[in-house]
């Protein structure tokens, strides 16, 4: 199956956004079989629009849309398609019903062209909205498919994996069964795990593997096809395994998770509590953490102790520790991360203190953290870690090395 992929929009032929609509469909789709040949973009403008889908109709066998389902007037994809394809537009009542519970729900004045939204071509496969009102919707015409997704990337990505890209599999002949998994990996760099995997990697056909990296960690995604869910899922059983021998050590999860869900999936389960203190992360790992739903049976609170007068006084930090190693060292760490332990009688204790950025402090260069860590059976440590990012980079990393090291 060839696609092309529409972005409609004059915002984007305008360089007020960058098309990254596209570049997360081409992905989902290149997994899933489906050749991407074109991206096209387009205006909000009705007879270009036109011109572009019967383009785009002598060269793919699917056409996928992003951008105007919306309720003002220049969102005009729906219309156009459905005038192209001479159907009619119906209204969803699960759409409608949707948003109208949405504004009462807000008390938010419905205003007539919310109507609109609810508006679908007729006989479509109507794609559920999760985060927004517009339904996406997916055609079948003569021997060409048509998919409307919503532009906002938050509802078009969501809408798109949980319904449309099923709508596309069970379009697709011969192959029956496409599964994929995605490990997750830290403390390792794309360049260094692709090393390690070369052999495994050169050497893919079916199931295909990935590296991707992104925000400080690399994710490898497998992707199997075969004629049934239970070949593919071993396919990907068998691969995963040496890749597990050569980069093991590196790996944390699967699929949609991260660093903060496994450390507190792991604290649930064996039932214990956490306290933080923090320097120059400024409560970033409990702020992360309490974006949790669920976490007020683990994490007690903690400590915001940027400057050394706070580390004493709140933290009970020696002043001779300050005076004989300063701020940005092991021993301060690990009293940080005991004494907040022991004031709220937690499990455990964590803490981070170093030099955040751009500037150095007390003579070690911007990057240097110190991880203190304190168990109530295990006693303490810290463990050093340097990054070479921004300000902001290296306090969202040490976070992220705080969560590693205590799921080591
Ligand atoms: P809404 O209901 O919000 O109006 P819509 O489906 O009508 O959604 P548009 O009005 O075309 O979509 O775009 C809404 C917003 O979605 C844009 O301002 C932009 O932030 C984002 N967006 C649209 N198209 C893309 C794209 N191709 N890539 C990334 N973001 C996009
Ligand atoms: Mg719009």
């Amino acid at each position: 199956m060839k696609a092309e992929i529409i972005g409609v929009g004059t915002e984007l032929l305008l360089g007020q956004i960058a098309n990254t609509n596209a570049q997360y469909l081409s992905g989902e789709l290149a997994e899933i079989g489906v050749h991407v040949y074109y991206h096209t973009v387009v205006g909000d403008n009705p007879s270009r629009l036109s011109e572009a889908i019967k383009h785009a109709e002598t060269r793919a066998d699917l056409l996928i849309f992003t951008g105007g389902l919306g309720p003002t007037k220049d969102d005009l994809t729906k219309e156009i398609i459905a005038d192209h394809l001479k159907r009619e537009m119906v209204t969803d009542d699960n759409s409608w019903k949707q948003i109208q519970d949405y504004f009462m729900r807000t008390g938010r004045y419905m205003t007539a062209n919310n109507e609109k939204q609810a508006h679908v071509i007729k006989e479509a496969k109507v794609l559920p909205n999760d985060h927004g009102m517009a339904p996406g919707m997916f055609v079948k015409e003569g021997s060409h498919f048509y998919m409307l997704l919503p532009g906002p990337p938050h509802e078009m990505k969501p809408m798109f994996r949980n319904y449309g890209r099923q709508a596309i599999i069970d379009q697709l002949e011969k192959v029956e069964c496409i599964e994929s998994r995605v490990l997750r990996f830290f403390n390792i760099g794309e360049a260094e795990i692709a090393e390690k995997l070369s052999d495994i990697i050169d050497a893919q056909t079916n199931p295909t593997v990935a590296p991707l990296a992104g925000d400080g960690e690399v994710t490898v995604r497998l992707t199997a096809r075969s004629d049934s869910r239970e070949n593919a899922i071993s396919l990907l059983d068998e691969i995963e395994k040496p890749i597990q021998e050569k980069a093991g050590e590196y790996f944390y999860g699967y699929g949609d998770t991260s660093l903060m869900a496994e450390l507190l999936r792991v604290l649930e389960d064996r039932e214990l509590t956490i306290t933080a203190a923090e320097s120059l992360t400024g409560g970033l790992f409990q702020s992360e953490m309490t974006s949790v739903v669920g976490v007020s049976t683990m994490l007690l609170g903690g400590i915001v102790c940027y400057s050394n007068e706070a580390k004493i006084k709140l933290c009970n930090v020696k002043p001779e520790t300050l005076e004989k190693h300063g701020a940005v060292s092991e021993q301060c760490a690990i009293e940080l991360a005991e004494n907040v332990r022991k004031s709220l009688d937690a499990d455990i204790g964590i803490s981070f203190t170093g030099a955040a950025g751009p500037d150095s402090l007390e003579g070690h260069p911007a990057g240097t953290v110190w991880i203190g860590m304190s168990f109530k059976d295990e006693g303490s440590k810290a463990v050093l870690v340097k990054m070479a990012g921004t300000r902001n980079g290296n306090r969202r990393r040490s976070v992220k090395m705080g969560c590693y090291y205590l799921l080591k």
